[in-house]
């Protein structure tokens, strides 16, 4: 018996979830792919087809995060954003509306097989070797010298005065400090350092809001949308730039339309001006308050104003009001240098563009090619023949020999423990059902799984001893 979009009878009306132990109905991928409309989004996992219209709405990532994959297959997405599969696969029975039809390939449009196998079996060897799991000393040291760094900023001012050395000095290391919150919260944002989602949620509000004077759950609205889909014009925020910045396709656009907003001829010369010094000062202070505003974040707001407190209560004191505002200023404008180099110089040379709906390794390297990992390499199965194998539905690459672990130089890899018999992948939940705002904007953001950085190449022990 087929279902309402069974091959050969092009997409038929949808009846809603199927019912438990009834056959699944087949969908081909040109079926599928008509239904990525707002209000009207199917997606694909491991083969099945979800219809997560109304559910993107309740989704705790946020509306905008899971529609990217509208018609798309999103299995890998699904697998990297989530951390405990088991907890979120309940929330997809209700949704499942039928499967892929088996001769259809497991992902729609532009693919890299031999990446997407390789791909996953590299996951599989981090996770073996245990990458995702944080080291509680490093990043309680990461915070306390971020902590020092606050303090010593104000004995510098309380001890020296004033003046324009200690005052230089001050801002220095505030935005040392501040640049280094960045990348603490972007973790925590990850729920990388704890096990479980919800420590980090509150360490991450910490740390943006009282901290930095930031909302955590606009730099996770955002910075989930990057993950998701990096340099993907309207979907990845971080390159969405046009018409104050053309990159990628959009200055062949813009060009072929003659569109003209500002001097393009000297954006080279321009980014210095408003790209580097404004980007934290301005974009970011702007976005962030219209973000806790238009979504009702009260608890980030809260937090934010705890920073503003902190920061003119301890220097206005020394400066008055003037003074300590454009000391705030200066620190902003340093941390916002940091920012966006370390940050666009990962961005910039990347090709950004148009949504072209690639499998998911070729999206996250680029170009479908792969980037130079430091430590490569673990058994050539994928993750489905280790926690589904009996799923016939499901291609398992076939085991082929495989290089051993490497790292580049003389450096090596630390020696690790059997490999866990089960994959345990990262603890906690990484779904909250928290928000409490009806906008689809500003629903969900909340958490992501990617590798803790605790454990890389160390130097061996020949290149010490030198
Ligand atoms: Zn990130």
């Amino acid at each position: 018996m087929g279902g309402v979009g069974e091959p050969g009878r092009g997409p038929g009306p949808r009846e809603g979830p199927v019912q438990l132990g009834a056959p699944l109905p087949i969908y081909r991928w040109e079926q599928i792919r008509a239904h990525d409309l707002p209000g009207d989004k199917w997606l694909v996992i491991e083969r099945r087809v979800y219809d997560i219209s109304r559910w993107a709405q309740r989704h705790p990532g946020g509306s905008r995060l899971i529609g990217h994959h509208g018609a798309e297959d999103a299995t890998d997405a699904f697998r990297a954003f989530h951390q405990d599969l088991n907890f979120v696969r309940k929330f997809l029975q209700p949704l499942l509306i039928g499967e892929l039809a088996p001769e259809e390939p497991s992902q729609d449009g532009p693919q890299n097989v031999q990446l997407i196998e390789d791909f996953r079996a590299l996951r599989r060897a981090a996770e073996d070797m245990k990458l995702f799991e944080a080291d509680p000393t490093f990043f309680a040291l990461l915070l306390g010298h971020i902590l020092a760094m606050e303090v010593l900023a104000w004995l510098i001012i309380y001890l020296l005065g004033p003046g324009w050395v200690p005052s230089t000095l001050a801002a220095l290391i505030l935005a040392i400090s501040q640049a280094q919150c960045w990348c603490l919260q972007h973790d925590l944002g990850h729920a990388s350092i704890f096990r479980k989602s919800r420590w980090n949620h509150v360490a991450q509000q910490f740390v943006m809001g009282q901290l930095k004077g930031f909302s955590a759950h606009w730099w996770n609205f955002r910075h989930f949308q990057h993950h998701a889909k990096p340099n993907i014009f309207h979907k990845d925020p971080d390159v969405t730039v046009a018409p104050v910045f053309l990159l990628g396709e959009s200055s062949v656009e813009y060009g072929k339309k003659k569109r003209r907003y500002l001097p393009y001829n000297h954006q080279h010369l321009y980014f210095f001006l408003i790209g580097p010094p404004l980007l934290t000062l301005v974009n970011f202070e702007v976005e962030n308050l219209a973000y806790m505003l238009v979504c009702l974040q009260w608890t980030d707001l809260l937090w934010a104003a705890s920073f503003y407190s902190r920061f003119f209560l301890s220097y206005v004191p020394f400066y008055g009001v003037p003074g300590a505002l454009l000391l705030f200023v200066a620190v902003r404008v340093l941390e916002s240098h940091w920012f966006v180099w370390i940050t666009q110089m990962n961005h910039i040379p990347k090709e950004i563009g148009h949504e072209k709906h690639r499998d998911w390794a070729s999206s996250q390297v680029g170009r479908g090619t792969a980037g130079g990992a430091g430590c490569s390499g673990g058994p050539a199965r994928s993750q489905w023949a280790r926690r589904d194998g009996t799923d016939a539905r499901v291609r398992i690459p076939s085991p082929r020999p495989s290089p051993p672990p490497t790292c580049p130089g003389s450096w090596r890899l630390p020696a690790t423990s059997s490999p866990p018999s089960s994959m345990t992948g990262s603890a906690g939940t990484s779904t909250s059902r928290s928000s409490t705002t009806s906008s689809p904007l500003c629903q969900g953001t909340t958490t992501a799984g990617w590798p803790r950085w605790s454990r890389r190449c160390v130097p061996s022990m020949a290149s010490t001893t030198k």
